[in-house]
């Protein structure tokens, strides 16, 4: 069952098209990965389809589906109510988001004098122990303050924030970067326990391609705005099908097994304001044909789990 559905979503800034024409669902409980060199769009669109894009990100066109209605079409006090409650972001840098003039117990608490007004200060207090028991800190650290607390502690601190409310969907927009590796997969591994036993679903971004293979269910590759290649996590590592995600994925070190040669993807990531015609990702692409300079594929199933976006696999399918 999906909580999340996507239909023909552009966002422009200004004259620049950051996010063209995606169609894309979030399933009940899981991990969705976006993938894609930065300014491919996947922040932008994880934030547009959950309606917290901070301008000058206009959405031009779409559909958001959730609980039955179009977020996009909701008036402010709907959204205001979304927010925190539905949905809930983590994100880059979060770890220095807090108020360092603030304890932890104030900045938990906040959260629930405004979205829980009638909610008992002994109840508010014990949900807060409850949460940084929840994320793994000891509830003795409630009075603490944030120069008192290490990276790891903070970005944690910021989930319990975000899982206050015990939201449907959780953002996670580069949540760990800012920690060491070690650090890293010990919270993400946290938070998809947590996601586990609270059932809330995950849009996941980070440019590290391993960690997202490794933690998503299912990725989405963006380029040049557009979700290239969609697929189960691990049919996509093992065989990815676009040109551009095979060059993605084939650009890390493996996890397991045998490694891999480090390919890369010659060329520079997309330029907003210089497109290329057709298929955006052409002048890199060593499989470019005639079709791919004049005509841009669009996102089609070629499995019951995968869609591309490629003129090869259009081909395979006896379509031009
Ligand atoms: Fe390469 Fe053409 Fe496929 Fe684009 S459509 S990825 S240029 S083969
Ligand atoms: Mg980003």
């Amino acid at each position: 069952m999906s909580v999340l559905e996507v239909r023909g979503l552009s966002v422009d800034y200004g004259t620049l098209r950051a996010v063209h024409d995606v169609d894309l669902t979030l399933e009940r409980g899981e991990v969705l990965g976006l993938a894609g060199e930065s300014g491919s769009g996947k922040s932008t669109l994880a934030y547009a389809m959950t309606r917290l894009l901070p301008p000058p990100g206009v959405i031009r066109s779409g559909t958001v589906r959730y609980k039955g209605f179009d977020l996009l079409s909701l008036a402010p006090e709907q959204l205001r109510t979304l927010r925190w409650n539905d949905i809930a972001i983590v994100f880059q840098g979060a770890m220095n988001a807090l108020n360092p003039v603030a304890s932890v117990a104030t900045q938990l608490l906040d959260v629930f004098r405004a979205h829980r007004p009638s909610m008992p200060r002994a109840a508010r207090l014990a949900r807060c122990r409850e949460l940084l028991h929840l994320v793994g800190i000891s509830p003795d650290r409630l009075d603490s303050y944030p120069h008192q607390l290490s990276g790891g502690m903070r970005q944690r601190v910021m989930i319990a924030m975000a899982l206050a409310l015990e939201p449907e969907i959780v953002i996670m927009d580069e949540p760990t970067t800012a920690l060491d590796v070690v650090m890293q997969r010990q919270i993400l591994e946290q938070m998809m326990e947590l996601r586990a036993a609270l059932g809330f679903s995950v849009v996941f971004i980070t440019h590290d391609i391993s960690l997202l293979v490794e933690f998503s269910d299912r990725i989405a590759i963006m380029y040049s705005g557009r979700v290239v290649e969609e697929a189960p996590a691990q049919s996509l590592y093992r065989a990815a099908r676009h040109p551009y995600a095979t060059g993605l994925l084939g650009s890390f070190p493996a996890l397991r097994g045998p490694r891999r040669p480090l390919r890369g993807i010659p060329g520079s990531p997309p330029d907003l304001r210089h497109v290329p015609s057709g298929c955006p990702f052409h002048p890199r692409c060593a499989s470019a044909m005639d079709v791919c300079t004049a005509r841009t594929p669009v996102l089609a199933p070629v499995d019951q789990h995968r869609s591309v976006a490629c003129w090869l696999e259009h081909e395979n399918r006896g379509a031009t």
